[in-house]
C-alpha cells in the first residue's frame, strides 16, 4: 500500500499502544498502526469506534473521583448534546459549561452526578446508582482516569 501523504513510501503495519485522541490518559492497547517508511505519516486503525466510546463512557461513570475537563466534555459529546443543550438542561449559562470543559473551574459534584445518571440512561448497565453511592461518596481521587482498553472478540474491554 502506497502512502497517501507523500506517494513515495510504503506503509508498514504494527500493533502499538496508542493514546485515545479525546482522552490522552486512556490507552488503546495493541491497535494496528500503519506507518509510512518514507515520511513517517501514520494512521491508527480503530475498530468499532462506537463500542470503544461506550466502554470508555461506562468506565468513566464508575470513576472514583470528579471528572477532568476533557472527561466531562467527552461524556457530554457521548450524550450527543451540544454545550448549549446541556446548559439548557442543567439550567445554567452556556459559559458555565464552557468553564467546566476548558478546566477553568470544575463542574460541581451535583452536576458530575447528573451527568453520570444521563450516561447510565444512555448505556444501561445492570447496576443501580445506589450501588455506586458508597464508592462515589468521597470523590477523593483526582486527576485523569488512567485506563487501558483492548479490542477483543467480544468488543472493547478494559485491560489489566
Ligand atoms: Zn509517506
Amino acid at each position: 500500500m502506497k502512502c497517501i501523504a507523500c506517494g513515495g513510501g510504503t506503509m508498514t503495519s504494527a500493533r502499538e499502544d496508542r493514546p485515545f485522541v479525546d482522552l490522552p490518559d486512556v490507552t488503546l492497547v495493541g491497535v494496528w498502526v500503519h506507518r509510512c517508511s518514507a515520511c513517517g505519516e501514520y494512521e491508527v486503525e480503530i475498530p468499532r469506534p462506537a463500542a470503544l466510546g461506550r466502554t470508555i463512557a461506562l468506565a468513566l461513570v464508575e470513576k472514583a473521583g470528579p471528572f477532568e475537563a476533557a472527561e466531562f466534555r467527552f461524556l457530554r459529546k457521548r450524550l450527543d448534546l451540544s454545550a448549549e443543550e446541556l446548559a439548557r438542561y442543567l439550567a445554567v449559562d452556556k459559559a458555565t459549561v464552557s468553564r467546566w470543559e476548558n478546566g477553568r473551574s470544575p463542574a460541581p459534584v451535583a452536576v458530575d452526578r447528573v451527568v453520570r445518571g444521563l450516561v447510565r440512561d444512555l448505556e444501561p448497565v445492570p447496576v443501580g446508582v445506589r450501588a455506586a453511592v458508597p464508592r462515589l461518596a468521597g470523590l477523593s481521587v483526582s486527576g485523569p482516569m488512567n485506563l487501558r482498553v483492548r479490542n477483543e472478540e467480544g468488543g472493547w474491554a478494559v485491560a489489566a
